[in-house]
């Protein structure tokens, strides 16, 4: 039998590529071949819209050509040099000052990274050798929350709150302490009290366990995006930052997904109004078109790491040149086609497309979105709020892209979708009801009928 180019190239994937998250009994490969806007095209030549922005980055959408031409100019001009020691290059130092520019206005310092993971591992490095130069070596746990993601290093992720990323990596890096998430939604977790209340009493206990003498910091997605688009209470992180301050505990933002326009600010810290110690971004910063990732950093923190020999740890791709170079074209864009409040303009037009065509379903307990971060919680019963079963082998959003196309994400009981910010209204629609068309056949069982 001759197989077709689609069919070799799927079988060729199979024999060499080891893919995260697919068990090696799955034969199907979706092998992307051309991107433009929010459309892909698969070697088969059929069209997907993408209504996860690939994984949650694609910012400006697929297929610039204007971001196309920088990297080649860039990569002609200077492809490569090390930001080690007293070496840097013009692109990362135009890129560096734009950032802190666009920060909150105590975060004027940057360290690049290749991506979140990098990210995160740095930030939490960062904050116990903060404490450490400042003679507080005794600070060196870290405070996370169940249903966090921060990447795959062991820093962050010891720092996720999923047991499904721990288990068989044990052991895990120690001296880490999980807090249950906000997630009003989910009363249940709070007792009936006001889930502010109840988890500012939570840290407040968890810190007198510990000893605030003992934390260095506490890491926490602003908007928790594995964890199905999670969106706090508006008064939780003001006043988990003014618990932290009393205790001299720092604050890192993980702002991988919610960085950079998705959430209608350039930072989910000015959405809700905190000012972090360090902020972890990558995704958007480029849209996906290189691997880049930026920690922002403040003054104070970095002061005490810049003493004696400096901060003792580097990537060799630390501020690579042809990544700052696009992620510039990228900020230039996001700038010009005011896509921040495009995000927020297009998201309540999704997510009301998402009310419109879904909100009459009995499976479906919970539309929630900040910009253009949208989840649709999935329920079996709408007064107990008893979580969707799900059979792995027909999911809801397999289905919906076998069958109509467009892509969309699971993340725990939720299906999410954060697309490019350009995305039309057209498109919006057409999400919209390929969702519906699978969910309305889809039952209080989990599955989904013809
Ligand atoms: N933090 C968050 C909040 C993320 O969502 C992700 C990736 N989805 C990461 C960190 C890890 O980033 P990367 O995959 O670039 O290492």
């Amino acid at each position: 039998m001759t197989l077709t180019p689609a069919q070799q190239l799927a079988a060729t994937d199979r024999a060499h590529i080891i893919h995260p998250y697919l068990p090696g009994t799955a034969e199907e490969r979706v092998v992307m071949t051309e991107g433009k806007g929010c459309r892909l095209t698969d070697a088969e030549g059929r069209s997907y819209l993408d209504a996860t922005g690939g994984l949650w980055l694609a910012q400006v959408g697929h297929g610039r050509k204007e971001i196309a031409d920088v990297a080649h100019a860039q990569m002609q001009q200077l492809e490569y040099f090390t930001s080690f020691w007293e070496f840097s290059n013009d692109k990362a130092i135009q890129l560096a000052e734009r950032l802190a520019t666009l920060a909150p206005d105590n975060l004027n310092h940057v360290y690049f990274t290749s991506g979140g993971s990098e990210g995160n591992e740095a930030a939490i490095k960062m904050a116990r050798y903060y404490h450490h130069r400042r003679g507080e070596g005794s600070r060196t746990w870290i405070l996370a929350r169940d249903k966090a993601y921060h990447g795959i290093g062991y820093g962050g992720g010891s720092a996720t709150g999923f047991p499904v990323y721990h288990e068989g990596f044990a052991p895990m890096m120690p001296h880490v302490s999980h807090l249950t998430p906000p997630w009003p939604y989910r009363t249940e977790l709070y007792g009936g009290a006001d889930p502010t209340d109840f988890l500012i009493a939570e840290l407040e206990g968890r810190i007198a366990e510990i000893g605030a003498s003992n934390i260095a910091a506490m890491i926490g997605e602003p908007i928790m995006g594995v964890g199905g688009m999670l969106v706090p209470p508006a008064d939780y992180w003001p006043r988990v930052r003014e618990v932290l301050d009393r205790h001299g505990i720092l604050l890192i933002f993980d702002e991988v997904v919610t960085a950079y326009g998705r959430v209608g600010e350039w930072f989910a810290a000015q959405h809700f109004d905190v000012k972090p110690d360090i902020i972890t971004t990558a995704k958007g910063i480029t849209s996906g078109y290189t691997p880049l990732g930026a920690l922002l950093v403040s003054d104070e923190v970095t002061e005490a790491l810049l003493q004696d020999h400096g901060f003792p740890m580097g990537y060799t791709y630390n501020g690579h040149p042809v990544a700052a170079a696009v992620a510039l074209a990228n900020l230039d864009i996001i700038e010009r086609e005011n896509l921040l409040s495009r995000a927020v303009t297009m998201g309540e037009y999704l997510h009301a497309q998402l009310t419109d065509a879904l909100g009459d379903l009995p499976i479906v307990g919970e539309i929630r979105s900040v910009g253009m971060m949208l989840a649709v919680e999935l329920v079996a019963d709408r007064e107990t709020r008893t979580p969707l079963p799900m059979n792995p082998a027909r999911m809801p959003h397999d289905v919906i892209r076998r069958e109509t196309g467009v892509i969309v994400r699971d993340s725990a009981h939720s299906l999410v979708l954060s697309p490019p910010l350009i995305m039309t209204e057209q498109e919006a629609k057409e999400a919209a009801t390929a969702m519906r068309s699978v969910l309305e056949r889809t039952t209080p069982a989990g599955d989904i009928t013809k």
